[in-house]
């Protein structure tokens, strides 16, 4: 299983995970911060972590 990090820190709510994202693994929280909530569903594509403006993204199978 994969294991994903959002580092809410570097994390500004930009949205582009979600829209990147072919399995739906993510969405934003109360705070505005992205979670990722399905990471089971991940198909390792490592389109989130490349996306992502503010490197904010640590997929383990996508170093
Ligand atoms: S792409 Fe990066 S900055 Fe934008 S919502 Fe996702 S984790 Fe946050
Ligand atoms: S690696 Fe691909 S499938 Fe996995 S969370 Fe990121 S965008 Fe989604």
């Amino acid at each position: 299983m994969v294991n994903i990090v959002v580092d809410h820190d570097k994390c500004d709510g930009c949205g582009e995970c979600i829209s990147v994202c072919p399995e739906d693994v993510f969405d934003l929280n109360d705070e505005g911060k992205s979670e990722p909530v399905n990471m089971d569903n991940c198909s390792v594509c490592c389109s989130c972590v490349e996306s992502c403006p503010n490197e904010a993204i640590t997929n383990d199978e996508c170093e």
